[in-house]
């Protein structure tokens, strides 16, 4: 094989960020290489993306759904690894170049670690981890050499804009939110949403978890504490503007007044690959702009009543300690619950106020004390929503 062919780790294969990073994969001419795929349901597809992709392993992290399946169609080459904890055994491996995090939620945070304490490049598309942990990944990769690329569209924005100055130039950053389908609903009206309109967002194609978190805006609450952590930056350099179609994925202004805007269609091929061969940059399979036809860019002010969650974000974000994993934690099993229908959409965001404010918080926790902390928000939610 080629020597300069890298080889990629693809955690949760089988999603949408999982499949977007394939099709840049197999689009890259050899560059990259999908030597491990991992997927927790979705058995069938991964295996159908390892008769494809020929990986040398396939990680199935659910014990139970591996036992049910029928693994006859895997290549005879390929190895079968069963259970969460082969993920982290996985990116540990020496052959192993880069790491994309594209499982959702908290359960991407092990493995991200194991990533980070392996001293990988980490393609992050799991939020969740800086989120829960910022300021324990950041000192971590410091520590070990590791690489953390952003993959989140609005933060590969910032990453790409920040090349226009240094760090002691910027004034702010400013995070473009599409504003979901309710962004024009009255308060009336969002008391009504079903779980259907909230799956139906107007300019991305995504997983149901975030499609909800977009609606929610709980999404732009989770990327404002990832861009503090991410970009160490003081909470009050961080801003949100609503940009309903799209197309600038976030803006980087310096102290100069100057600002730098990153402009795409809204596809994930193209942050994705940025973070696959930064530092540079390659043909891209994604969609691209066009200017054939006349198209508007519009901006407007956060609607921080209708919207509550952004000040959750900008909260936990000037709190830092153990409030990103408390709302985190809180969200997911918000979102879980208005997904079964037992609370309204309306609810998420007061059932995560809730728990956040009465946490016991903590300036310094642990690891360890994280994940005690985020089992907790997880029954506090559970008990709000059966009273
Ligand atoms: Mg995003």
């Amino acid at each position: 094989m080629d020597r300069t062919t890298k080889n990629v780790a693809v955690l949760g294969s089988t999603g949408s960020i999982g499949e977007n990073t394939l099709q840049v994969i197999a689009n890259s001419e050899g560059k990259l290489r999908a030597t491990a795929l991992s997927a927790h349901t979705q058995l069938d597809r991964l295996i159908e993306q390892a008769i494809r992709l020929e990986p040398d392993f396939v990680i199935a992290t659910c014990p139970e759904q591996a036992e049910k399946q029928d693994w006859k169609g895997l290549p005879s080459h390929c190895e079968l690894l069963i259970g969460e904890k082969e993920t982290e055994t996985v990116v540990r491996r020496t052959e192993i170049d880069i790491v994309v995090t594209a499982i959702v939620g908290a359960a991407g945070l092990q493995s991200t670690w194991a990533a980070v304490e392996a001293g990988k490049i980490i393609a992050l598309a799991n939020k969740e981890t800086l989120v829960m942990a910022g300021p324990l990944v950041m000192t971590l990769a410091t520590a070990t050499g590791a690489t953390i690329l952003p993959v989140d569209s609005e933060h590969s924005a910032v990453f790409q804009a920040l090349h226009a100055g240094n760090q002691k130039e910027v004034e702010r950053i400013i995070l473009t939110a599409s504003g979901g389908p309710f962004r024009d609903h009255t308060p009336e009206k969002l008391k009504e949403v079903t779980v259907a309109d909230a799956l139906a967002h107007p300019t991305w194609d995504m997983g149901p978890k975030i499609t909800i978190d977009s609606a929610t805006m709980m999404n732009k609450a989770l990327e404002i504490v990832e861009a503090r952590w991410l970009f160490d930056l003081d909470p009050r350099q961080i801003e949100v503007v609503v940009h309903p179609q799209s197309i600038i994925h976030s803006m980087v202004e310096f102290i100069d007044g100057s600002i730098i805007a990153q402009m795409s269609p809204p596809d994930m091929k193209l942050p994705i690959q940025y973070a696959l061969t930064w530092p540079h940059r390659q043909p891209s399979c994604g969609r691209k702009l066009s200017f054939d036809e006349a198209f508007n860019l519009e901006f407007e002010p956060v609607d921080r009543e209708r919207f509550p969650a952004v000040e959750l974000g900008m909260e936990a974000a000037r709190l830092g300690g153990t409030s990103g994993v408390v709302l985190n934690a809180a969200n997911e099993t918000a979102v879980a619950g208005f997904l079964e229908n037992q609370i309204k959409f309306n609810d998420i965001v007061p059932a995560c106020r809730y728990v956040f404010d009465q946490h016991p918080f903590e300036a310094t926790p642990s690891l360890n004390g994280l994940l005690k902390l985020d089992r907790w928000a997880r029954e506090e939610v559970s008990r709000w929503i059966c009273t």
